[in-house]
This record gives C-alpha cells, sequence and structure tokens, in this order.
C-alpha cells in the first residue's frame, strides 16, 4: 500500500467489460458486491467488434454430438476433450439465457436464422444485425450489469497491477485515466478477463484495446501462462494500404463466398477438400502459400454470385 493511492474495498474485482468479464461480473454478483475496471469505454472490446456470429447446437437439424465433433476435427486433434464437451454442451443453455436477458439474434420468421460457417457439418451460427453480433450481445450484457444494484462498472480505469500476499492476490492497482489519479481496489478475488494480444502484431483486426495486458500483470504476479502460441490469425481481412485491418467475416465465404488468386483462379480445392469451409487456420495458410506462389500482397474474395441487396442486408458493415 502507499500513501498516493486512494483506497476502495469490494467483494470481487473484474478487469475488463468484454463478454468474459460482464459474464463472469453477472455470475458474482449472485455472491457479493462486483466493480468491473474497462481501459477504455465500456463498449471499447473485441466483444463489441465481434461479427459473424457464435456457434451452437439449437437448431432442428443439428445435434450437440456434431457441434462436439466439428470442434474436436477443427483442433485437429490439439484440443481438450473436456473443453469442448463442456463448451458444445452448456452452450444452448448459455445462449437460451442470452435471449432471455434481451439479445436479438436474427431470426427467419419466428425461428432463429442460423448461417454456415467454416469446419461446421450444420448450419449453427446465430448473428445478430446481420454482421454486429458482438455488438447485440455486449449490449444486452451491459444492460443486464446496469440493472443489478451491487454491481458497478468504471470506465477509463487502467489496471496496473495485482496486489499479492503471502502469493496470494488480495487486489490491484489502478490509475484512473480521466484525472490521473492512483488506486487501490481491495478484493476477495481478482478476475482478470482483458482480452487478447492482437494489438502487438503489425497487422490486426482487433481493437485498440487488446493489448495482452492481463497477460503480463498476472505473469508479474507469478502466474504461469500456458498455450501462449495459439494465435488466430483470421483468414480474411481487407487489403487497402493504410486502412485499417476490417476484418471480413468467415460468414461472407459461409454464404458463398469463394477465394481467387491474382490471376483469379480459384486455388482452395488444392488445399483442402472442404476448400473455402476449411478450418480457419488452413484457409489462412492456403493464403499466405498461394500470396508467395503468385508472388502478390493480397487475394480476392469473390462475393459477385450474391446480389448487391443481399450483402447489404446480411453484411450491413
Ligand atoms: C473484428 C473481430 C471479429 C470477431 N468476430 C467473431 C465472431 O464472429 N465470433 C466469435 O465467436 N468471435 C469473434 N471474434 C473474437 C471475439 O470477439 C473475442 O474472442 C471475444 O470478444 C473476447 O472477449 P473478452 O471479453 O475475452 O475480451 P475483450 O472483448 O477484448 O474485452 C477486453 C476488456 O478488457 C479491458 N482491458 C484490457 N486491458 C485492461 C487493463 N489493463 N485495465 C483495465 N481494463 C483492461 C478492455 O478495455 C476490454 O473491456 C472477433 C474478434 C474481432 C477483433
Amino acid at each position: 500500500m502507499t500513501n498516493s493511492h486512494k483506497i476502495h474495498h469490494v467483494d470481487y474485482a473484474v478487469v475488463g467489460s468484454g463478454i468474459a468479464g460482464l459474464r463472469g461480473a453477472i455470475e458474482l454478483s449472485a455472491a457479493g458486491n462486483v466493480l468491473v475496471l474497462a481501459k477504455s469505454n465500456l463498449n471499447d472490446s473485441a466483444a463489441a467488434w465481434a461479427q459473424g456470429g457464435i456457434a451452437v447446437a439449437l437448431s432442428d437439424e443439428d445435434e450437440i454430438g456434431l457441434h462436439e465433433q466439428d470442434t474436436v476435427n477443427a483442433g485437429d486433434g490439439l484440443c481438450r476433450p473436456q473443453a469442448v464437451a463442456l463448451l458444445v454442451e452448456e452452450g444452448p443453455k448459455y445462449i437460451s439465457q442470452l435471449i432471455e436477458w434481451g439479445t436479438e439474434f436474427d431470426r427467419a420468421g419466428t425461428k432463429l436464422a442460423f448461417t454456415r460457417e467454416a469446419a461446421h457439418s450444420r448450419s449453427r451460427i446465430l448473428h445478430a444485425h446481420g454482421d454486429s453480433t458482438g455488438r447485440e450481445i455486449s449490449r444486452a450484457l451491459l444492460a443486464r450489469a446496469h440493472s443489478i444494484p451491487h454491481l458497478h462498472l468504471r470506465a477509463h480505469a487502467f489496471t496496473t497491477e495485482l496486489i499479492t500476499e503471502s502469493g496470494r492476490v488480495t487486489g490491484l492497482r489502478f490509475i484512473d485515466e480521466t484525472d490521473g489519479t492512483l488506486h487501490e481496489l481491495h478484493a476477495n478475488a481478482v478476475l482478470l478477463a482483458t482480452g487478447g494480444v492482437g494489438r502487438l502484431y503489425r497487422e490486426t483486426t482487433n481493437p485498440e484495446v487488446a493489448t495482452g495486458d492481463g497477460m503480463g500483470i498476472a505473469y508479474d504476479a507469478g502466474a504461469v501462462l500456458s498455450d501462449m502460441e495459439f494465435m488466430q490469425f483470421h483468414p480474411t481481412a481487407l487489403a487497402i494500404q493504410g486502412a485499417p485491418r476490417f476484418l471480413l467475416s468467415e460468414a461472407l465465404r459461409g454464404e458463398g463466398g469463394v477465394l481467387r488468386n491474382i490471376g483469379l483462379e480459384r486455388f482452395m480445392k488444392k488445399y483442402h477438400e472442404a476448400q473455402e469451409l476449411a478450418p480457419r487456420d488452413v484457409v489462412a495458410r492456403a493464403i499466405v502459400s498461394e500470396m508467395q506462389r503468385t508472388q502478390s500482397t493480397h487475394v480476392y474474395l469473390d462475393m459477385t454470385k450474391k446480389s448487391q441487396e443481399f450483402l447489404k442486408k446480411r453484411f450491413p458493415r
């Protein structure tokens, strides 16, 4: 403790206001009071940027066992079976809960509308407002969080370190970026939900907040980090020099988009039998190989089979 810090106490501290932090905070609020800290605006997160959708075995033509098998296959032997089972078995319950809490997924008539995406053998991707799925889920979770009296949210609170006593985390320190004041927050437990590290790369589709702070903070406090080599390189992003790498959703290929090299030839057949619907890592590597082979800086994502009207409605962003 230092004299220059303002001291606060809370039962549970949550760092991050993305989908993980908000959902965790709502759960923790059943056991005590909660403070959520975010280093930027509350809706500045990868979660709010997620476009294409969220996979869940909820449609009439789907089965949890199929979702499990597809996930294990896409993981190419690297998935933890228990983690996959948990995801696919509990997914339907938590998606239904998001709907109860006001998330408006797109519908075809009265039924939920499911899209096909790479590596899935069924149409099982729910989406919202076309390609604003993350923004809609974040909106519903924030509204839910705001409705809980003993759950508080603080924006522009940049967490810098964990406080430990005898090897146990007892709180954290943060800077209020609006006025530069220093704070100590003491808590029974701290949940780090600070998202990914995409911004460490020159080319990224991630928001500015994705700088891996939580991993650094945890490491400094003595945590063991694992699986750090698993980094998703999304196959398609807009390649315009000088412009941000706007992510071109997986759902574009799910809706029939095809990849062509600089000579306008389709090439995915050479790399995987599922072609454009192969797992993302396969498609990403195929694109790089094709760019190297043709000595070009980009490939094309051809959506010309779809009408302008369809594309504007399905992918308004
Ligand atoms: C463009 C894009 C499209 C995507 N599309 C999809 C999709 O269609 N389907 C899908 O399943 N996934 C998609 N994803 C991935 C998905 O968005 C993320 O996996 C998920 O949102 C991560 O949620 P999170 O809560 O862990 O982290 P985030 O949503 O990134 O939240 C991190 C939070 O931590 C806070 N934070 C970070 N450091 C600090 C600090 N030092 N102090 C205080 N606060 C801090 C941030 O301010 C933020 O509130 C997409 C990602 C991107 C970038």
